[in-house]
């Protein structure tokens, strides 16, 4: 069977059609339903946050976010070329024009101290992401973003469930975005929510998802549809009893990935970040001088039906599709270029045994 570099969580098939036994009886299939009011409140409570809505996926969740800060057309927004195209395309898709910042060399979140030369008079947020599960510098960019009244959309999609300094990452900046795709440490399958702190959005973010329709005859927004369906809904539901143990599961592999790969010369790892209560979604390992490169490992793993990710790269900011913006080009993000070249994301999942990571080594090391 092939390791590939994540496994969909799953509760029990058992458990699965129970949760979504009723809809058989309510015919109630999506728009707001039992399941999804359940998952909504039950995500605020696991997520501490006050206001919570659901999205059918983290992309448009994030589209959502960034819409409802109501920004005029044509204004920049920082962000960082180390993520998902997601990030990038949320904030084009929107109107707007992503400006990119480099990322530092140590956990690979945006580069705090090269926002400021970045921002002009037409810049209107930053995005920064929480990349790998790795909590940004959210003190410094709240610093930043009050100093030059910027708004701050973090894309959350890989920071379920971490705290920093006892906080929710659900409760940082003006909005943030998760996604529970099936990839994801937390799933609904395709899924995503928008949390924050101003309860006054939630109107603007439910109507956003459902046609911009304010009420049945009330067109308030040009939107599309983005709601999440009660199946998706239910899955979460069923996943979230299992949360805990699924994080505290991938936390072993990660503890075993780390005994035996730390200290080799060449191969560098994320250091664990200080008042971080981590999630384990990822776990990228830089390949720097080491005797092989990291395609070389990529290569060596495949016939071994071992499926690494070179996550993230390409950068963003070297897609065609950005070639004709100001910051466009891998050129101008040096850290962020490095570390794409040279990053491997090995499998983690919550079944993920220890016998399997240590094959997964063997080879690195061997
Ligand atoms: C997965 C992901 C998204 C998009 O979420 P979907 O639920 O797949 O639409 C956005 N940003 C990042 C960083 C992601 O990893």
């Amino acid at each position: 069977m092939s390791i590939n570099v994540t496994r969909s969580s799953m509760p029990s098939y058992e458990e699965y059609c129970e949760e979504i036994k009723e809809l058989w009886d309510s015919r109630w299939l999506t728009n707001m339903g039992k399941k999804h009011k359940q998952l909504e409140a039950d995500l605020k409570d696991y997520l501490s946050t006050p206001n919570i809505t659901l999205y059918t996926n983290g992309h448009l969740a994030l589209e959502g976010a960034i819409e409802s800060m109501g920004f005029e057309r044509g204004k920049e927004v920082i962000t960082t070329p180390f993520t998902f195209a997601s990030t990038t395309h949320a904030i084009a898709r929107c109107g707007l024009v992503p400006v990119f910042c480099d990322i530092n060399s140590v956990d690979y979140t945006i580069d705090v101290d090269k926002i400021e030369a970045l921002i002009t008079e037409n810049t209107v947020a930053i995005v920064p992401v929480h990349v790998y599960g790795n909590m940004c510098d959210v003190e410094k960019i709240e610093q930043i973003a009050k100093k030059h009244s910027l708004k701050v959309i973090y894309d959350s999609a890989h920071a379920f469930g971490v705290k920093y300094k006892g906080i929710s990452s659900a409760n940082f900046g003006d909005v943030s975005m998760f996604s529970f795709h099936a990839t994801k440490v937390f799933n609904t399958i395709e899924g995503g929510a928008v949390t924050y702190k101003d309860s006054s959005l939630a109107s603007v973010l439910d109507d956003l998802k459902n046609f911009g329709l304010h009420t049945p005859e009330e067109g308030k927004y040009i939107a599309g549809n983005a709601k999440m369906n009660e199946f998706q809904a239910a899955m979460g539901i069923c996943n979230l009893r299992h949360i805990n143990e699924e994080i505290a599961k991938r936390g072993q592999a990660v503890s075993r990935y780390r005994e035996r790969l730390s200290g080799a010369e060449g191969i560098i790892l994320c250091p664990e970040q200080k008042d971080v209560l981590p999630n384990y979604a990822y776990f990228p390992v830089v390949f720097d001088g080491y005797k092989y490169t990291r395609d070389e490992i990529f290569d060596k793993l495949k016939p071994h039906d071992i499926i690494a990710r070179k996550y993230f790269y390409p950068l963003i900011n070297g897609f065609d599709c950005y070639k004709d913006l100001e910051t466009a080009g891998e050129d101008k993000t040096p850290v962020a270029k490095h570390i794409a070249q040279r990053v491997l994301t090995l499998p983690l999942f919550a079944d993920l045994t220890e016998e399997i990571v240590d094959r997964i080594c063997d080879i690195i090391l061997e």
